[in-house]
C-alpha cells in the first residue's frame, strides 16, 4: 500500500543522487567492470585478478568517506578516476519522471537540495551529462564536511550550510543505512527507492516507504 505524500507538510526536499535520481547501474558498472578493465591494462595484471583485488579493496572501505572519494581511489589505484568516468559517461541514466518531479517541486516553491556522498568531480560529470543542476537550490557533497551521510555529524554540518527543519523535511535516498541516520536526527519524512540499480533485483526496504518511480509521489497541484 502506497501512503499518499502530504505535500502540505513539506517545505524542503533533500535528495540523494546515485541510485535515487540516477540509475546506480552506472556506478556498479564503473567500479566492477570499467575500473578493473583499465586497472588490468595499465598495471598489466589479469582481468579476473584485478576484479578480485579491487573487490577486496572496495569492501575494506565500504560506508566510509574514502569509499566515495575519487581522490582516494585515484591515489590508491594510480588511475585517473574522473577521466575513466568520462570515458563511459554515455551510460549515465536518469530515472523516469525525475525532471518532471523536480520541476513540480520547484513550481510549489519547495526548497530542493541535493545531498550526496559523491565527490564534486563525480557530481560535475553526472550533472553535465543529465542536465539536472538548475533544479537545485543547493548542492551539498559530504566531502565538503569530512563526514559521510551515514554519520550523524554530516547532518549537523548540513544544517550549518542549509538550515533545514527536520519536521518539515522530506529526505529521499536509496541507501537504508543513510536513511537510518536521517531518521535518528529526526527527519520526519523518509522515502527510499525499491530498485536503485535497474540491472539488479529490488532491495528489501525494511520499514521505509519505498517508491519505484517518482510518479508515485508526484504532487497533484
Ligand atoms: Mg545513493
Amino acid at each position: 500500500m502506497q501512503t499518499p505524500m502530504d505535500w502540505g507538510k513539506v517545505t524542503t526536499v533533500i535528495l540523494d543522487m546515485d541510485g535515487t535520481l540516477l540509475d546506480l547501474s552506472f556506478d556498479n558498472y564503473f567500479w566492477h567492470e570499467h575500473v578493473p578493465l583499465r586497472f588490468s591494462q595499465i598495471h598489466r595484471v589479469d582481468l579476473e585478478d584485478a576484479k578480485q583485488q579491487l573487490l577486496t579493496r572496495y569492501q575494506s572501505k565500504a560506508g566510509t568517506l574514502d569509499w566515495y572519494c575519487t581522490d582516494f581511489w585515484a591515489h590508491e589505484l594510480e588511475l585517473d578516476i574522473p577521466a575513466l568516468k568520462q570515458e563511459i559517461s554515455a551510460r549515465i541514466r536518469i530515472f523516469p519522471n525525475t525532471k518532471q518531479f523536480l520541476a513540480k517541486l520547484s513550481r510549489l516553491n519547495k526548497r530542493i537540495v541535493l545531498a550526496t556522498n559523491a565527490h564534486r568531480d563525480s557530481i560535475a560529470i553526472k550533472m553535465n551529462t543529465v542536465q539536472l543542476e538548475s533544479y537545485f537550490d543547493n548542492i551539498v557533497s559530504s566531502h565538503d564536511f569530512g563526514y559521510s551521510k551515514e554519520e550523524l555529524a554530516f547532518w549537523d554540518k548540513l544544517a550549518e550550510v542549509e538550515p533545514y527543519d527536520p519536521a518539515t523535511s522530506l529526505f529521499i535516498d536509496d541507501n537504508l543505512e543513510v536513511l537510518a541516520t536521517a531518521e535518528a536526527v529526526g527527519i520526519q519524512h523518509l522515502i527510499t527507492i525499491k530498485q536503485p540499480d535497474s540491472s539488479k533485483p529490488e532491495q528489501d526496504t525494511l520499514h521505509y516507504q519505498a517508491i519505484s518511480d517518482f510518479s508515485q509521489i508526484m504532487p497533484i497541484s
